[in-house]
């Protein structure tokens, strides 16, 4: 498979893979395992296998994992941002959809990465903030609308992060095969300060519970959706409006029900994350298929339902998967690697 290409070309999906940096814990409890080669390839060491004789012998060829971009834990946001979504921008002004997607356990860095903290942000402002600037450029010929929706789905159940007080809140499918979540607030963004205001806000909203593995746990998938709507203003005949999407999803952690211990509603709640990380996952190894030849089952979850249409035909899907380094985190490391190695 062609996996050097760049997000810009023929391309649509394209997988990248953070590293984070080890935490004071980390540095005290375990030793580092995942390094990366190049900037395409990672290695994972088993820590239950001598280091040296992997090394040596290069007899573990599942252990090397390639990707399109390979972060390690210098990396910086703007370097990740850089290679995985920029280029996106263009496109939705342009009228097409676009998705990117944080991968990963529990505190592999999924939210850093997406939503960043207030003096270095992630994707989701800056996105936002090239967007503007685009837009800014062209202004004097186009007419542009921008709105956003950040949402969660947890346990199947969609909420709005912007207005918690509106319940569960349906899918809807229009006559023209077009997704729509009923009753979803929009905020017409303006400056990036704005929007990760908006959107640190939000998350607060999120559905974080305490598993026995990790203090607090995101169990919900979050969604920012970026609509633009574009119209040009110079000509005097009726432009058609071109409206692009862009959704950044930052995931529920990838880690297995059975590996927090949990029972009851800790439980119900892995066996939903699941499944549509799952149905995820099945939904863009079929779009990635190059001979179209597998049935693509949107139906089988809210997440690739919501999606179907940034999955779909002229899109671009980008996942940045995450891993923790620490060789505590060896068999989550190692599932997410294969999951975002089966992506491709
Ligand atoms: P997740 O969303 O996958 O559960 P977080 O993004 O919350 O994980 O990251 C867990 C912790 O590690 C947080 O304290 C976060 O600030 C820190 N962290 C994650 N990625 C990085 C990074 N690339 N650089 C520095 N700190 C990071
Ligand atoms: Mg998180």
């Amino acid at each position: 498979t062609e996996k050097h290409s760049k997000i810009g070309g023929e391309q649509t999906l394209t997988v990248a893979l953070r590293v984070r940096p080890m935490n004071e814990d980390e540095i005290l409890m375990s030793s580092s395992i995942a390094h990366k080669v190049d900037d395409n390839m990672v290695i994972l060491l088993d820590p239950m296998e001598d280091p040296d004789d992997i090394l040596r012998a290069n007899r573990s060829r599942e252990k090397h994992f390639m990707f399109d971009y390979s972060f390690d834990s210098n990396s910086t946001q703007e370097s990740v941002y850089e290679a995985t979504t920029k280029i996106l921008i263009g496109n939705v002004i342009n009228g097409y959809n676009a998705t990117v997607f944080a991968y990963g356990a529990t505190g592999a860095g999924k939210t850093y990465t997406m939503l960043g903290m207030d003096d270095d942000p992630g994707i989701m402002a800056r996105a936002l903030n090239d967007l503007f600037l685009e837009m800014e450029k062209t202004s004097e010929d186009m007419a542009y609308k921008v709105t956003m929706s950040y949402l969660e789905i947890y346990n199947e159940m969609i909420r709005d992060l912007l207005q918690p007080s509106s319940g569960i809140l349906d899918l809807r499918e229009d006559a023209k095969g077009g997704v729509q979540v009923a009753g979803l607030s929009e905020v017409m963004a303006r400056s990036t300060v704005e929007v990760m205001d908006v959107l640190l806000k939000g998350n607060k909203q999120r559905t974080q519970e305490p598993t026995s593995a990790n203090k607090t746990s995101s169990r919900s998938h979050a969604v920012l959706q970026v609509t633009v709507k574009q119209q040009n203003r110079v000509r005097n005949v009726m432009q058609e409006v071109r409206v692009g999407k862009l959704f950044l999803v930052d995931l529920a952690g990838s880690e297995r029900a059975a590996n927090t211990l949990n029972r009851g509603k800790r439980m119900v709640e892995g066996a939903h994350i699941n499944r549509s990380l799952l149905a995820l996952g099945n939904c863009i190894n079929a779009l990635s298929d190059k001979n179209g030849s597998k049935y693509v089952n949107f139906r089988d979850s809210k997440l690739t339902r919501l999606l179907k249409d940034a999955l779909w035909g002229n899109c671009k899907t980008v996942m940045i998967a995450h891993i923790s380094p620490a060789s505590a985190h060896f068999e989550e490391s190692r599932n997410t690697l294969v999951y975002a190695d089966r992506a491709k």
